[in-house]
């Protein structure tokens, strides 16, 4: 459905893509991974000449869309594109901003715009709120209308970038399920996106980017557990955990626990166990300081796929205590933290002391 032969982007002396050779089939539910700033956005704007390739060609249905004689508008109605912040026309009700594409590019009769307006609508599951502005709505609500406005457009491909980050955690999966229901009905969609487990499930094909290229591109079973190039395995193994290193008692609290719930946010953990695990470190660096001088604490989260569990690592250097079983005057902050756990396990090795906890 789409060929890429070396596509380049340079952004002034900057060469954001460099020769991505690639095909996408249709039917094909692909995720594109990787750190940021690695061409993720780019590369998916150049599909649908939102950015001009630097060189290179790309061909959707053996059509060289780089041809000047090509019909750009009507490559995009073949390639429908949700952003991140969703784009919709606030002054306009759900269901206009659903019709005016349909009436305007596809020249359909108000009639049928707004049947297929409406099927769509109860597709995302947003039935009841055609009648209602599109600034009345959640931001998840917004994300759905994006996605039905790209649908009434009917795209051959959609590409998504990064559908579900502007979004507030407790609004991510409504979006996402509206995303699983398209795959499942066989939509060719190529999808940027920080959800790991979504990608891992909903795809059947990862790329991974860095380097200005597609650095792997395979099944997610092959890209999330058998990584075959060592950038992507140090990138899959660092979104599985969460490490931060505590160095004196004026530390950054703030940007630690900001970390925290980037992390959580990533894997979709709900707000409560976050808070939870916020508290847990806050309490045992307490109760540290009250014991220790030297400050060289080492904090690990990490999220197991396989058990569903947050597994939470405490290590602190210097001699041999259990801050846990520590007799103390105020025994507040550790039953706090026994009561959030489910299991803790302290161990002792060359100086330093390992608390290793699983949340409830
Ligand atoms: P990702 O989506 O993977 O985070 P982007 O494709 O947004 O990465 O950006 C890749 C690189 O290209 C970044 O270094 C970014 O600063 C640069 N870049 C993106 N768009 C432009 C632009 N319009 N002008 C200049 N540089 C840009
Ligand atoms: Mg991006």
């Amino acid at each position: 459905m789409i060929r890429v032969e070396k596509l380049s982007k340079v952004f002034g002396n900057v060469t954001v893509l460099k020769e991505i050779n690639v095909e996408i089939h249709k039917g094909e539910i692909i995720s594109i991974i990787g750190p940021s700033g690695t061409g993720k956005s780019t590369f998916l704007r150049c599909l649908n000449l939102l950015e001009q390739p630097t060189s290179g060609k790309i061909f959707i249905d053996e059509i060289d869309i780089l041809d000047k004689n090509t019909n750009v508008p009507k490559l995009r109605q073949k390639m429908g594109m949700v952003f991140q912040s969703f784009n919709l026309f606030n002054h306009l009700t759900v269901l206009e901003n659903l019709t005016i594409g349909q009436t305007k590019l596809l020249k359909r009769a108000k009639a049928e715009a707004e049947s297929r307006g409406h099927e769509l609508l109860k597709l995302v599951g947003l039935s009841e709120k055609a009648e209602n502005y599109a600034d009345e709505l959640s931001g998840g609500q917004k994300q759905r209308v994006a996605i039905a406005r790209c649908l009434s457009m009917d795209p051959e491909i959609i590409l998504f970038d990064e559908p579900t980050s502007a979004l507030d955690p407790t609004m991510v999966s409504e979006v996402l399920a509206v995303i699983r229901r398209l795959a499942k009905e066989g939509m060719t969609m190529a999808i940027v996106t920080h959800e790991m487990d979504f990608a891992r499930d909903v795809s059947n094909r990862v790329f991974y980017m860095d380097e200005g290229i597609i650095y792997e591109d395979g099944s997610p079973q092959q890209i999330f557990h058998s990584p075959q190039k060592e950038k992507t395995r140090a990138f899959i193994n660092r979104i599985r955990s969460l490490n931060y290193s505590i160095r004196n008692t004026n530390f950054d609290f703030y940007a630690m626990n900001g970390e925290i719930e980037h992390f959580c946010e990533k894997h979709v953990l709900p707000k409560k166990v976050v808070n939870n695990i916020k508290l847990i470190f806050e309490e045992l660096i307490i109760i540290h300081n009250a014991v220790y001088n030297e400050v060289s604490i080492d904090v690990t989260v990490s999220y197991s796929e396989k058990n569903e569990a947050v597994e939470l690592l405490f290590t602190y250097k210097g001699k041999n205590l259990n801050l846990l079983e520590l007799k103390m005057d105020d025994d507040i902050g550790q039953n706090i933290i026994k009561n959030l756990c489910q299991s803790i396990t302290y161990s002792f090795d060359a100086e330093s002391n390992k608390l290793f906890i699983t949340l409830k």
